[in-house]
């Protein structure tokens, strides 16, 4: 258990808890500094700053995991310390639920060209106020039975390649670090190693994240390997970057997630301290 935890999600993405639960639920598994980092939505984030400022001794840091495009792929990248209240991000998050929401459609149209049913209306149903992705199709065809897990649901219909995995025209790396720079807050690559890259295109999008203003990567999450943690840190060592870990909490379904837990680690960049009030830094463990 680390005591903090920069990466969970709420039902204003595709999280399974409200941000007033999950809030309490951190709260209960010993975390006292957490994120919420939805995908490209801010909407979770008052109901969950409200709650955790009732709890005694816990920090909350509002937080987003932006979907961007770095060259031809897909990159998440955590805003963390941001203000929800910065101008630039209405519009922003207005384009990005436009976007989600035609993506959706055109999501549904490709399963039924093959030949599965219309799931559209069932995904909007479940993802509810929250932006939509494909977790809430995974979701809908798990109701349905038409698979057994979500993951199954990946790698038949949504994952990779598949018929349902929409490309669309998300904004550039650049735009979004601009975004979390321009709210006062830290830009950091989520997730590095789930992108599948080479340690010589990962090496490339930390330069382009450094040129665009960004501030360093995730080192620690679930599932991460005791070598890839190793090479995140030193790859962060020599580019001076801030590092970050967290749970990428979704769900209490989720076995092998849990709020707090990802791999320990040291580093003197952690970013962690630069998120505390001043005078807590230091105090965890
Ligand atoms: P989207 O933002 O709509 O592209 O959906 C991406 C989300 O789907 C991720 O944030 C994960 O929560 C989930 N996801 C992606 N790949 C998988 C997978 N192979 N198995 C289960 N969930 C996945
Ligand atoms: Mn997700
Ligand atoms: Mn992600
Ligand atoms: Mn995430």
């Amino acid at each position: 258990m680390a005591g903090y935890d920069l990466h969970t999600h709420s039902t204003a993405s595709d999280g399974s808890l409200e941000p007033r639960a999950l809030v309490n639920a951190a709260y209960d598994a010993g975390v006292r500094v957490l994120a919420l980092t939805d995908h490209d939505t801010l909407a979770g984030l008052s109901a969950a700053r409200q709650t955790a400022d009732k709890l005694e001794g816990m920090v909350f840091v509002d937080g987003v995991e932006l979907t961007c495009l770095w060259q031809t792929r897909v990159i998440h990248l955590l805003g963390l310390g941001i203000d929800p209240e910065f101008s630039g991000f209405a519009e922003y998050m207005q384009v990005l639920t436009t976007l989600r929401d035609e993506r959706a459609e055109k999501i549904a149209e490709k399963l039924v060209k093959k030949g599965l049913p219309d799931l559209l209306a069932e995904a909007r149903a479940i993802a509810g106020d929250g932006q939509i992705g494909r977790p809430h199709f995974a979701q809908a065809m798990l109701n349905r039975k038409m698979v057994s897990t979500a993951q199954q649901a990946f790698d038949m219909w949504l994952g990779q390649g598949k018929a349902g995995d929409v490309k669309a025209t998300w904004p550039s790396l650049e735009k979004a670090v601009g975004l979390v720079k321009q709210s006062g807050g830290y830009a950091i690559v989520a997730h590095p190693t789930k992108y599948k890259f080479t340690f010589t295109r990962l090496r490339a999008l930390v330069e382009d994240l450094l040129a665009a203003g960004g501030d360093g990567v995730e080192v620690s999450f679930p599932g991460v390997t005791p070598n890839h943690l190793r090479d995140l840190l030193l790859l962060a060592q020599r580019k001076a970057l801030w590092v970050s870990a967290g749970s990428d909490f979704h769900s209490p379904e989720q076995r092998w997630t849990s709020l707090g837990r990802f791999p320990q680690f040291q580093s003197p960049k952690h970013i962690v301290e630069r998120l505390m009030p001043d005078g807590m830094a230091g105090r965890l463990a």
